[in-house]
């Protein structure tokens, strides 16, 4: 069967289930929510929460808590960076950075404006591989699921299922791995240079989170031993680099 057939196959099978589904709660079971679940609303598959609710769960790794901001992982990002520098040569680290580097050469770098239709597996490594061209440094990602781990255990309110915190740490990969920038000039009325922009940065929600987030984790699981110290560590904390920008023409 062609590829197009079986996503035919898969759509008429996704909306064959929508319309017949009857085994739903009626409203969604998020405390005060009161709207329709979506398998009742004929808008979804899911039988126990909302519209707005699924939305939630894919942007954010959870149906009720939302993201630690880029200011909360901030001071924790960067002390973990500090930590891991300083300690660059300890076995623990060599290995993730080790493992860093073979998901870094997992796949092709594509720009974000050619992402449709790539299964979220594709889009993780295309991530990777972006962060490969961009010159992150490996210890960056480490850097950042160190710091979501530091975040969560911090929380006064965590949510506990290990999710939110792929998700967290693959929004964090996501934005570091940049987006796509072009730019053209034209000559428009009497002469005058017009100059357009686009700006596309890979969408920030879905499967493609989980895994980024699962993949760093289960590359820097050895580092886990070290939270105490990390958290404890009095190094001043490493500047983070700024997000660059590059404009292709
Ligand atoms: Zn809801």
């Amino acid at each position: 069967m062609t590829s197009a057939k079986i996503m035919q196959k898969r759509r008429e099978d996704i909306r064959r289930r929508i319309a017949t589904h009857d085994h739903s709660f009626p409203t969604c079971v998020v405390l005060d929510c009161g709207r329709p679940t979506a398998a009742r609303e004929r808008s979804g598959l899911n039988r126990s929460y909302c519209r707005t609710h699924v939305e939630h769960f894919s942007r954010h790794g959870s149906y009720s808590k939302r993201s630690y901001t880029a200011g909360d992982l901030q001071p924790y990002r960067g002390r973990a960076l500090a930590w891991l520098q300083a300690n660059a040569e300890h076995p623990d680290i060599r290995e993730a950075v080790s493992r860093m580097r073979t998901l870094y050469w997992r796949g092709r770098p594509e720009e974000a404006f050619r992402l449709a239709g790539k299964s979220p597996e594709e889009r993780a490594r295309v991530v990777w591989a972006r962060l490969r061209t961009h010159g992150v440094d490996h210890l960056q990602p480490l850097a950042a699921w160190v710091a979501v781990c530091l975040c969560h255990a911090a929380d006064l309110q965590p949510e506990r299922k290990i999710e939110y915190r792929w998700v967290q740490a693959g929004k964090v990969l996501n934005r570091l791995s940049g987006g796509s920038h072009k730019r053209w000039e034209n000559l428009g009325h009497g002469g005058r240079l017009e100059v357009t922009e686009l700006h596309k940065y890979p969408a920030s929600r879905g499967r493609v989170l989980r895994h980024l987030g699962e993949q760093v984790a289960h590359a820097a699981k050895r580092l886990e031993s070290h939270l105490e110290a990390i958290g404890a560590s009095a190094a001043p904390a490493t500047r983070l680099p700024r997000a660059r920008r590059r404009v292709s023409h």
